[in-house]
């Protein structure tokens, strides 16, 4: 009789409690057959128990290329789910380690400029308040100008500069993931689950996400993962 054929659970002490039940004495004289990652057989009490050299005589079946495990959906309790934590702290290093905090500090400081430059344009342009009607030297000219100023800016300028920074911070989270690729994490994932946790808009429409959304949708940020693990593989061969 075959005893176990067993795909155990790798946490805690699952491992070695199997192994105990199938060389327990009971057991003693019942073949088993274990699907286990390979580092368990340099365990003490796998060498102890298993591969001591006496009357088990284990034979191994491994692959030839490294594989990936996958848990099936639902397999795994969200506390022990480190991979995917793994993945986002990795993109986040990215972020760190690419410096992208220097370049989001330059371009707040070319939005301060943008903000400063428009409104000296505006302070210093007599048209502004003489093409309302008003003469150039009234009283309540600096709340008209101000006023224009704020109407323009909020109107015309940070649109544009909203649908430039968010083009640019897009860059950085390409860059932040493919960093993450790199160091060997499945990024997909884990953007899919938080995707999932905020009930985010998986693929909304490119207008609007070109016009509101920071960070690229998620559709996008897989594929991109996806062509950049595809590279990253043709380099490695
Ligand atoms: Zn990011």
């Amino acid at each position: 009789m075959l005893l176990p054929f067993a795909n155990p659970p790798y946490s805690q002490d699952n491992v070695e409690k199997l192994i105990r039940f199938c060389t327990s004495p009971q057991n003693r004289h019942k073949p088993f057959f274990l699907l286990m990652p390979n580092y368990f057989v340099k365990k003490n009490y796998y060498i102890e128990k298993v591969d001591n050299g006496q009357s088990l005589r284990p034979f191994y079946v491994a692959p030839r290329k490294r594989y990936r495990y996958r848990t099936p959906k639902g397999g795994r309790d969200q506390g022990h789910d480190c991979e995917k934590t793994l993945a986002v702290v990795g993109h986040e290093i990215g972020h760190s380690i690419l410096h992208h905090n220097w370049a989001l500090l330059l371009v707040t400081m070319g939005n301060l400029f943008v903000l400063f430059f428009s409104y000296g344009v505006f302070q210093s342009t007599p048209s502004i308040v003489t093409s309302f009607g008003f003469s150039e030297n009234e009283t309540g000219n600096a709340f008209l100008k101000i006023q224009c100023f704020m109407a323009v800016y909020g109107m015309a300028v940070m649109p544009i500069w909203n649908i430039l920074m968010n083009a640019f911070v897009r860059q950085l989270e390409f860059a932040a993931d493919r960093y993450a690729v790199r160091l060997g994490h499945d990024i997909s994932s884990s953007l899919l689950k938080i995707s999932i946790t905020n009930k985010a808009d998986f693929n909304p429409d490119w207008l609007h996400s070109w016009y509101h959304l920071s960070h690229p949708p998620l559709m996008e940020r897989m594929e991109a993962a996806k062509a950049y693990q595809a590279t990253l593989s043709k380099k490695q061969k």
